[in-house]
């Protein structure tokens, strides 16, 4: 049992791990050992006090570099739902459970809105989790649609156990040359269910697959937290951090905006300190 379990390896997230590092408090760092590619993605930071100019890259570099020196690990999965247990949490990641005290959410923002039909059909032929649902479309046709090139390594794991996989990406640079996947730049507009198969809905088209993958960095809250207030997308949080639930605390742009590191690093800080807060009352 853990004290606690951070969830997201962005800005916030990290934040919130120093913190709790330096409180010697035992905690779960669960998200991406590659921390979150909208660190990296940014061409030149200039509102983050200490470094004048900074790029992404270099930032990125800064953040590993400091994990590494303060002994913090990462692991490297993604979680796919976070349950209440009264007295603590379990937090999924696919078929392993861990649990823990508190939680912080330092889940990020969607930038990709739900697909209409996505969220309704989630667990009905709509899965999140290549890793966890994969193997039930064994030698099945799929679609799979990611925003992110950072998912490729989960669309070729999907490509080894499936028959067909129609993979709709929204980015450039596809790296993915297999016999059975079919890559095409297409957003789809509407996932249905007709005669136990998946109807993906395209601008000028239609794939019929027994499943659909929706890959993307950021789950709605809501939805991986049953019970989570959220608001337009966003966790409510009070000034400690704190959300609707007892023990779990959020950070970072799933609280709100301003999306900026600053206000992530900041919010990551007082979530880990309002963690420890909660532990040292709730001993
Ligand atoms: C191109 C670009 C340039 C930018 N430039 C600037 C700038 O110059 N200055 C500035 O202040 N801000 C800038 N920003 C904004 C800044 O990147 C964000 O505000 C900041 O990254 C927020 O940090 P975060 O930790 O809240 O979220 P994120 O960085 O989004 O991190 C969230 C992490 O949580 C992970 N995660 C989510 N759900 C799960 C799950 N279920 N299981 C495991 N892991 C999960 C995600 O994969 C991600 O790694 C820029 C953003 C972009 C995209």
């Amino acid at each position: 049992m853990y004290d606690t379990i951070i969830i997201g390896t962005g800005a916030a997230g990290i934040s919130a791990a120093l913190t709790l590092k330096q409180l010697n408090k035992n905690f779960l760092w669960i998200g991406s050992k590659d921390l979150s590619y909208k660190i990296s993605a940014a061409e030149m930071i200039r509102n983050y006090p200490g470094l004048s100019s900074v790029s992404g890259k270099d930032l990125k570099n800064a953040f590993l570099n400091q994990i590494k020196d303060m002994n913090i690990e990462i692991l490297d999965k993604q979680v796919t739902g976070v349950y209440d247990m009264t007295q603590n949490y379990a937090v999924l990641c696919g078929s392993d459970t861990y649990e823990a005290k508190t939680i912080i959410l330092a889940l990020g923002v969607e930038s990709v809105k739900p697909i209409k039909g996505e969220v309704e059909l989630l667990g009905m032929g709509v899965s999140y989790c290549a890793t966890c649902d994969g193997f039930l479309y064994k030698n099945k046709d799929i679609t799979v649609f990611s925003t992110s090139k950072e998912f490729e390594d989960e669309v070729k794991y999907l490509a080894s156990l499936a028959k067909n996989v129609e993979y709709l990406a929204l980015y450039k640079d596809v790296d993915i040359n297999l016999d059975n996947v079919n890559v095409s730049f297409d957003m789809p507009k509407e996932i249905q269910k007709e005669n136990k198969k998946i109807k993906t809905i395209l601008k000028d088209r239609e794939i019929i697959s027994d499943g659909i993958f929706v890959l993307k960095p950021a789950i709605s809250p809501a939805i991986l937290v049953p019970g989570l207030e959220a608001l337009d997308g966003h966790i409510v949080i009070n000034r400690k951090c704190e959300t609707n639930l007892k023990g779990v605390f959020a950070c970072g742009d799933c609280t709100g905006r301003p999306y900026q590191y600053a206000k992530a690093v900041g919010e990551g800080n007082v979530a880990a300190h309002s963690a420890n807060e909660f532990l040292q009352k709730n001993k």
